[in-house]
């Protein structure tokens, strides 16, 4: 029975494996397979949006989620990682890994990974958390997902983890700060493979992957105080950051067009002229009709009014083809072949190596992917889809309950009285 663990360390950019001598995580990618110009994010480069990519196969225009919080016209509701079940899901063609494997009776647990509170379909997988936090250390993460393998006989855990970005942020990529979080991580995932070893007998796939990089913030461009552009010729809603994006007042679209195009170094879009490679237009209701991006990486465009100071020395959002923005991807495991090099993948793709190794159908609307050019990064080739191609299985549209049963195993997992405690807070918010 096919096991795979798949880990993502938010931030982790991809040249931090070579700026630093982790010693973990130099041997797995030496001994497995990695990506030695790391792994495409799909664009924009943020968390949310990318976990949903790595999750479902799909672009951000078709999955929908385009930004870490983003309002909904439709649904007259912002949407962010702690939102659950109010319809941005009602697009049937999405479909998070864990619900392909739980539709197919392959049993999931979900740790902390954004939407994996969700129900798809009227699912939800075996485990998973309630909201987001980042209180909870990697090792007990990791504890309970060898315990979940081990005891519950899940086949697939996803695990995120909220470092190195948050001191990326704080500090920026190139700080102390960061090398010392790369070392702890190195040092748990040194843990992780010693009890992999002890307690599963290294019968564990392991995917260790990031949702996009980190770069330094080199200049705060405000063009509401600048006076490029007035506050009032758009609505409320924008988004911010690598990716300015707003909704002009009626009959106002050129003009903010052409107000934004004035700033230095900065390229201003109508939606439908966006560049095709970014696959970032078709969610008319999430996004507003101009989007100006920041020709230079590090050049960040705020909405502030004033000269209010921007605290962030780290960020990312910017173009996904970017080397800064690339993304990590290491993989070993008895599925995976040893010591091969990859020059690059796409985020999109893991959909796809995921299913291949716990022997799923792939939801046929996940064509983002594909695993083309990855045939030989698995030890055997002989079932390997390089299409789409979806054979219906009459266990796909079976539920599988999540509830009683998993209920009282739960009860032997040490992260339990965490989960029964974020799920009884859930309803105060
Ligand atoms: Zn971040």
């Amino acid at each position: 029975m096919p096991r795979l663990l798949i880990i993502s360390l938010d931030g982790f950019r991809h040249d931090y494996l070579n700026e630093h001598n982790l010693p973990t995580l130099n041997r797995f990618r030496n001994e497995g397979v990695q990506a030695t110009h790391g792994m495409r994010p799909t664009f924009t480069t943020m968390t949310f949006p990318n976990h949903i990519s790595i999750a479902t196969g799909m672009y951000q225009e078709d999955h929908g989620v385009i930004h870490n919080s983003f309002y909904d016209r439709l649904l007259n509701k912002t949407i962010g990682m702690s939102s659950r079940d109010d319809g941005q899901w009602s697009d049937p063609k999405v479909e998070p890994l864990w619900i392909t494997a739980t539709k197919q009776k392959v049993k999931s647990a979900v740790l902390f990974w954004p939407a994996c509170h969700n129900e798809f379909f009227g699912i939800r997988p075996v485990i998973y958390s309630w909201l987001y936090t980042d209180n909870i250390p990697f090792r007990e993460k990791i504890d309970n997902a060898i315990g979940y393998f081990r005891e519950l006989s899940v086949q697939l855990v996803m695990l995120y983890h909220f470092e190195p970005d948050k001191q990326g942020h704080t500090y920026g990529p190139h700080s102390s700060e960061v090398r010392d979080v790369l070392f702890r991580l190195d040092s748990d995932i040194e843990y992780l493979l010693n009890k992999v070893k002890n307690e599963l007998n290294d019968d564990l796939n392991i995917i260790i992957l990031s949702d996009h990089g980190m770069t330094n913030v080199t200049k705060v461009i405000r063009p509401f105080f600048e006076k490029y552009i007035n506050r009032s010729s758009v609505e409320s809603t924008i988004l911010s950051g690598a990716l300015f994006n707003v909704m002009p007042r009626n009959g106002l679209t050129e003009q903010v067009r052409n107000n934004l195009s004035n700033i230095p170094n900065v390229t201003a879009y109508k939606l439908d002229e966006m560049p095709k490679r970014f696959h970032y237009s078709k969610p008319k209701h999430r996004l507003g009709e101009i989007i100006a991006l920041p020709d230079v990486e590090g050049h960040i465009i705020s909405a502030a009014t004033t000269n209010a100071s921007y605290d962030n020395k780290g960020n990312h959002g910017w173009d996904n083809a970017l080397p800064s923005m690339q993304a990590i991807f290491i993989a070993r495991g008895p599925s995976f072949n040893e010591n091969v090099q990859i020059n690059s993948l796409n985020n999109v793709d893991i959909y796809h190596i995921a299913c291949y190794i716990l022997k799923l159908n792939p939801n046929p609307y996940a064509t983002a992917g594909s695993l083309v050019n990855l045939t030989h990064i698995f030890r055997s080739v002989e079932n390997v889809t390089t299409s789409n191609t979806f054979i219906p299985s009459s266990s796909t549209t079976e539920r599988f309950t999540t509830s009683m049963n998993n209920a009282c195993l739960l009860c032997s997992i040490r992260l339990f009285p965490v989960l029964l405690m974020l799920f009884l807070l859930s309803f105060t918010f």
